[in-house]
């Protein structure tokens, strides 16, 4: 068995921390390839070192001077060699990374060194092989990440190494130019491997005890979700729901690795379990709620729209021609319903809507703000009858109005639109119906 285990910021954020992830790794032999983040938090109010360092590069780039706050990166390795009592010293790389501020390498380098130098200190405090990520992960001239070559130059590579510690976040062009990924991208970085190595199982260890049916920022202590499949996942993450990075699911989707999301300060707790398929019921219903605030609706009508063939491709073309991009469609005879981000159409709704009559020429168009989205996802709302119908009564009890519908013909979710005062009520009022209600 081979597991590809990635650490998050807060798992790395001081020697202490990297302790408990030392003791993770060493009582499992299988956990054989290790990616970190940067040290993240410390407590709520600290700084990531990887703002500390974007931070930093600016006032290199504006050409103040920077020394300062480059030491202070330095002291948060320090403490951590020092509490680890390595006799690991970082001078030298510090050295090349002043010289390289100096010569503004750019953005993406100083924000890579965060992972790099964490990389340096994790391999000699495990005894593991080094593998500077520039080396491995390639990013094609266009920024796109590029699949295929990364994945061969990976496999040869890991290929003779047993244990190793490859840096999360970066990789490079193929001229050596650094690259990151965007932010939270470290957990990207642990997909590709596990994917490279075929790994049985790639472990995402972080500050949570993994996905949790609701957001618990509007539900108190929210029950936790065992097992997902990453479709599952992808419509929760594309709503809202923040543990993993949404590109890490397709690396490891490609191969039929599961993802475990774990909790380095409870590595007792199982976590969840992200899968391809899974003949396990979930808990409940529904596996998870999750929704955004912030949408607007473009209402279109045009008498005897049913009979105009070409008519939503027309609509659609005024959206695409100002480059929004549309969320939900829904329609009735002779109206349709646009959903877009608000603050993404904002400026350039009066383009939109006056290309909407060009192109279209409707008899009226009418926008609503401050809309939100609410997506109830779930496998098992296939094979319930009755889900929707829970939905909405539960809504209306607690007095939300429903603005919008709209199923999936996958059946995996139901989306529905309310005003964004409603938002967190509509939410609880599902939750309560599915989950507290069955406790
Ligand atoms: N350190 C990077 C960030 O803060 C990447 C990561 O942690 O995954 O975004």
């Amino acid at each position: 068995m081979k597991k590809v285990v990635k650490f998050g910021g807060s798992s790395l954020a001081s020697a202490e921390q990297f302790k408990k992830v030392g003791d993770i790794i060493r009582t499992d032999a299988e956990r054989r390839y290790v990616i970190p983040s940067a040290p993240g938090k410390r407590f709520a109010d600290d700084t990531k070192v990887t703002d500390m360092l974007y931070a930093c590069y600016h006032l290199a780039e504006e050409g103040k001077d920077f020394r300062k706050a480059l030491a202070e990166i330095a002291a948060r390795y320090q403490e951590i060699i020092d509490g680890l009592s390595l006799s690991l010293s970082l001078k030298e790389e510090f050295k090349v990374i002043e010289k390289n501020f100096k010569e503004k390498a750019g953005e993406n380098y100083a924000a890579s060194r965060g992972e790099y130098l964490n990389g340096i200190i994790m391999a000699a405090y495990l005894g593991y092989e080094f593998i500077d990520a520039a080396e491995v992960i390639r990013f094609k001239e266009s920024g796109d990440f590029d699949a295929d070559s990364t994945n061969e130059i990976l496999k040869k590579r890991l290929d003779e190494i047993e244990r190793a510690v490859v840096p999360g976040f970066y990789g490079s062009y193929e001229d050596g130019r650094v690259k990151t990924f965007s932010r939270g991208g470290s957990d990207i970085t642990g997909s590709i491997v596990a994917r490279a190595v075929k790994a049985d199982v790639y472990e995402n260890w972080t500050d949570v005890s993994g996905f949790l049916v609701a957001d618990p920022r509007i539900i108190k202590n929210p029950q936790g979700i065992e097992t997902i499949t990453y479709r599952e996942l992808r419509e929760l993450s594309y709503m809202g729901a923040s543990v993993l990075h949404e590109d890490a699911i397709f690396p490891v989707r490609r191969e039929g690795i599961p993802i475990n999301i774990r909790n380095t300060n409870q590595p007792e707790d199982e976590g969840t379990w992200i899968v391809e398929s899974t003949c396990q019921k979930s808990k409940y219903v529904i596996t998870g709620i999750a929704g955004k605030r912030g949408f607007c609706s473009v209402n279109i009508e045009k008498a005897m729209m049913n009979s105009e063939i070409g008519f939503g491709r027309k609509v659609l073309q005024a959206f695409e021609d100002h480059g929004i991009s549309f969320e939900h469609v829904p329609s009735g005879i002779d109206t349709m319903t646009v959903f877009v981000h608000q603050d993404e159409f904002i400026d350039k709704e009066q383009k939109v809507v006056s290309a909407i009559h060009r192109l279209a020429d409707p008899d009226s168009v009418d926008i609503e703000a401050d809309l939100a989205l609410v997506a109830v996802v779930g496998r098992g709302m296939r094979a319930t009858r009755g889900t929707a119908g829970r939905i909405f009564s539960a809504l209306a009890h607690a007095n939300v109005n429903v603005k919008m519908i709209d199923q999936g013909s996958s059946e995996l979710n139901i989306i529905i639109g309310v005003d964004n005062n409603d938002f967190e009520t509509a939410i609880k009022a599902i939750y309560d119906i599915f989950v507290e209600s069955q406790l």
